[in-house]
């Protein structure tokens, strides 16, 4: 029997990158990364998707058993409908699993990006062998999967894990939600930036590498520029980072308290520094939960995939997908956690 195929894409607001995988292995045969242009609209994106896919499947595509989609949500994994991407103009109640079947005659499954980058964790990065393990990536915003007792949670409608918008701080920061306080609105990249500069321009921390780092123009002042600053050692831009760590360790004691994982694995753009951020949301956690049961064996670790786990999360999303007597055919290292 062949070696099963399939072909994951991660779509985001400013490129569209998609592999095709072969056998049990997440390094992929064919690659691409094209721009998404997506002011140009929705079928403007959808044709570009479907070039990208055509490009990594070569003269396989009858042979891929299936296609995963990840795409910022919320989305419904059971539809195959994208309710509404932020990033994505034109992406509203759009049936993109059935849109992408009729223009590719193979099996479309689709998943938000987040959700997939912790099922690419699980199966084969920082949380391989875990069953129970929660997954956070910190970036320009908060998202998240969970995987419980061995399966990706998400929800009556698809919408659940969104652990960027679970309440952090009563009355808080306006999320770009809508609603106050949530995580995303108090820890993201964005949000450590926003505290930044608005204590900087108060006339604060007159001493802060950030005064240098930004010419001048605290107004100008980024989550990466603060993140700079706090390697090179800014007490203030350590601060800051140290705040947003203690927001996601209680946050974390809470989802602690609700799935009791073995593993929380962190990635994004913020999670790349490290210690710096690692250590307070580890102390945070310690701090915020009822028993030191929660974390005693929990690590809380680095993600190892980096900007390709939605991608492999999607080719992972075709294998939990498929129907058994296919998966049957699928090595065993790409049904369960190895
Ligand atoms: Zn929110």
């Amino acid at each position: 029997m062949p070696a099963l195929q399939v072909i994951g894409v991660d779509v985001g607001g400013t490129s569209i990158r998609a592999a095709r995988f072969v056998g049990h292995s997440h390094i992929p045969v064919a690659k691409t990364k094209v721009p998404t242009q997506a002011a140009k609209g929705a079928d403007a994106v959808l044709q570009r998707l479907e070039a990208a896919i055509r490009q990594v499947a070569g003269h396989e595509l009858d042979n891929v058993a299936g296609i995963g989609i990840a795409a910022a949500g919320p989305l419904n994994p059971h539809t195959g409908i994208v309710l509404n991407a932020p990033n994505l103009p034109g992406w509203q109640n759009l049936p993109l699993k059935q849109l992408m079947e009729d223009r590719l005659h193979r099996p479309v499954f689709i998943g938000n990006d987040a959700n997939l980058a912790a099922l690419g964790e699980w199966k084969f990065g920082a949380a391989r062998g875990h069953q129970d393990v929660l997954y956070l990536t910190i970036s320009t915003g908060i998202g998240g999967g969970v995987i419980t007792s061995g399966r990706l949670l998400v929800g009556a409608n698809g919408l659940g894990a969104e652990v960027g918008h679970m309440m952090a701080v009563p009355e808080g920061a306006l999320c770009g939600c809508g609603q106050r306080g949530h995580l995303e609105a108090m820890a993201s990249g964005t949000a450590i930036a926003a505290a930044a500069r608005s204590r900087l321009q108060a006339g604060n921390e007159p001493t802060s590498k950030l005064w240098q780092l930004s010419g001048g123009d605290v107004g100008h002042v980024t989550g990466a520029m603060v993140g700079e600053a706090a390697l090179a050692g800014d007490d203030f831009a350590v601060g800051l980072i140290a705040e947003a760590g203690g927001f996601i360790g209680r946050t974390l004691a809470s989802l602690l308290h609700a799935f009791n994982s073995s593993i929380v694995v962190c990635g994004g753009g913020v999670s790349l520094l490290g210690d710096v951020i690692l250590n307070p949301i580890r102390a945070s956690v310690r701090e915020h939960v009822m028993s030191e049961a929660y974390w005693r064996d929990c690590p809380i670790v680095l993600a190892e995939l980096g900007d390709d786990a939605g991608l492999v999360g999607a080719g992972a999303l075709v294998m939990e997908s498929m129907p058994a007597e296919v998966a049957g055919a699928v090595p065993a290292a790409f049904q369960t956690a190895a």
